[in-house]
């Protein structure tokens, strides 16, 4: 997804700061003031895979990172580049404008792609078909040049060069085009020694494998590349009473992608407005017309739901006192006024990833990253409710393992939990981004599939378990493949939580007792 008006605010930033370096062309600081829109302007072009805004950017990157003693020349050449990338920012902006990238998406149903240069395609094609059950696509090229301009033009996710003896000279140029490019590559060698290793690193190899390649150690080192998701910007509310304070704060907090921000002047709406947007810190101000912040915390922190979120107090009182008053009440920072650009973010940032790390620690389960059991149920009862107002069917699935505890005692715990991320991941890639995925506890997955019949269900969770049956999962020294069984009940067949989990439950023993790796549905019995 292409975000216009970040692009669009990021350009009018640039187009701002450069008027600045105009005004003075000879001082080096104004130039060094600009660079960092330049940077910006890349980077979101970059993250939002818009390729032609990242090449008409970078002859205009290269000129700026070379800029010794700036010269009436040098902005004359500034400003012809600027009115290039001016074309090319008004083509994003055009409501018709559809990216290269989403063109290829849309080409591909958006799975990941990863380039294999290989000169010995043969060897390589058995890890490459496996990959494919994983999700992704790949192609393999024997004429390297090919296959870096094929990795450029399609902006795939990974190259993997199989270099057996290392990076070599001729290598260089080809490896340098992709790292110019923001394009991650991997070294795949037949030795690892540390002079090996030192020479990937200096020619920015994301990662070392050593030949043979296994494809779950491809797959473990391209997923966080292909799936990596996005973290949502931090929330952030302010609430003070000034104006110009608010103002300030928000000029500074807006030049941060990762920061959303919302403003109160009056605190009535507080707690309405905490429940709404949910934010990851609260900026608050001490001295306000008709209360003061610390009789506002004290309110919040009086409603269990806001318990923990951050507070960071804004004030102009350098009493030691006063400020060990408000931390005792639930401060968690102070900001003395005037505040400093960079404490203000580091506050806010460091608060909020710490309280969002502390959330997601309450949801998720740490070995696979799915819904842990508690969160599974609580989405599940609200996905009912949501049926139930809808009137629309959910079906609700469970998953077991076959035989897990073999896999266990074959090949040791660690392969054991490899293949549980490994069925993680392969339902989270195969089912739709509103359904729900969750571990319920050992070698048991749920999934929740929204609008979906029982039957409709089945179809996709029957081709899901048929598909990674398929996958072969490596040990030590060989492989082997593992199935699950299933149970699937569906709302409104079942009309609360309890009996859906209950029945889906028995489907899934009638399953295990039929012979494993299938799946049934739950039949409510006609009433007699
Ligand atoms: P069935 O086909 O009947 O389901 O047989 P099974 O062997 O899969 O079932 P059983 O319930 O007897 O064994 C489940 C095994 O799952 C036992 C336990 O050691 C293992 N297990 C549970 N949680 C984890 C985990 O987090 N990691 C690993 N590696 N194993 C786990
Ligand atoms: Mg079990
Ligand atoms: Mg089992």
């Amino acid at each position: 997804m292409i975000n216009r008006s970040e692009i669009h605010a990021a350009w009018n930033a640039l187009v701002v700061a450069w008027k600045s370096v105009w005004q003075a062309s000879a001082d080096i600081e104004r130039w060094a003031a600009f660079m960092p829109y330049c940077d910006r302007l890349v980077g979101l072009a970059r993250a939002d895979g818009v390729v032609e805004l990242e090449r008409a950017l970078e002859p205009l990157a290269l000129m700026l990172s070379t800029l010794e003693a700036p010269t009436d020349q040098d902005k004359s050449a500034v400003d012809r580049l600027l009115a290039e990338v001016f074309v090319v920012v008004r083509h994003i902006m055009s409501p018709d404008y559809q990216s290269q990238a989403q063109i290829r998406a849309d080409e591909t149903h958006a799975l990941p792609v990863v380039v294999m240069l290989t000169r010995r395609p043969e060897e390589m094609r058995d890890v490459l078909v496996q990959l494919e059950h994983y999700g992704y696509h790949f192609a393999c090229f024997e004429d390297f040049t090919q296959g870096v301009q094929h990795a450029l033009t399609q902006r795939v996710t990974a190259v993997v060069m199989d270099l057996p003896t290392g990076v070599t000279q001729e290598d260089k140029p080809l490896i340098e085009e992709l790292v110019r490019h923001g394009i991650k590559w991997f070294c795949l060698s037949a030795m690892g020694d540390f002079a090996l290793r030192l020479k990937a690193v200096r020619c920015g190899a994301q990662g070392f494998f050593i030949a043979p390649l296994s494809v779950n150690v491809l797959v473990d080192a391209v997923d966080p590349l292909a799936y990596a998701t996005k973290d949502e910007p931090y929330r952030v509310l302010i609430l003070d009473d000034s104006l110009t304070v608010l103002t300030s704060i928000q000029r500074t907090l807006e030049q941060f992608s990762n920061i959303h921000l919302r403003t109160l002047r009056t605190p009535q709406h507080i707690l309405e407005t905490l429940m709404d947007y949910s934010p990851d810190v609260l900026l608050l101000d001490f001295h306000m017309e008709g209360c003061n912040g610390l009789e506002v915390a004290k309110i919040i922190r009086q409603n269990k739901a806001f318990e923990s979120v951050p507070i960071v107090f804004l004030t102009s009182e350098t009493s030691e006192e006063i400020q060990l008053e408000a931390m005792r009440h639930g401060g968690d920072d102070f900001l003395t006024k005037p505040i400093s650009q960079a404490q203000l973010v580091n506050a806010v940032v460091s608060k909020a990833e710490r309280y969002r790390g502390l959330r997601k620690l309450m949801v998720e389960d740490s070995l696979t990253g799915l819904y842990n059991h508690v969160k599974t149920k609580t989405l599940l009862q609200q996905g009912l409710l949501l049926g139930e107002r809808q009137n629309a069917p959910v079906s609700y699935a469970i998953l077991d393992i076959d035989h897990f505890k073999r896999v266990n005692d074959s090949y040791g715990h660690t392969v054991g939990d490899k293949v549980l991320k490994t069925l993680a991941r392969y339902l989270k890639q195969h089912v739709r981004k509103a359904d729900i995925v969750g571990r319920y506890g050992g070698e048991e997955f749920v999934v929740v599939f929204f609008g979906s019949s029982a039957e409709q269900a089945y179809e996709k969770l029957d081709e899901i378990r048929d598909s990674f049956a398929k996958i072969y999962h490596s040990y030590d020294e060989g492989i082997f493949s593992v199935s699950f069984s299933a149970g699937l009940a569906q709302y409104p067949d079942y009309s609360n939580m309890m009996e859906l989990v209950v029945a889906a439950d028995e489907a899934l023993y009638h399953s295990k007792r039929q012979g494993r790796n299938r799946i049934t549905i739950a039949r409510r019995q006609a009433k007699s």
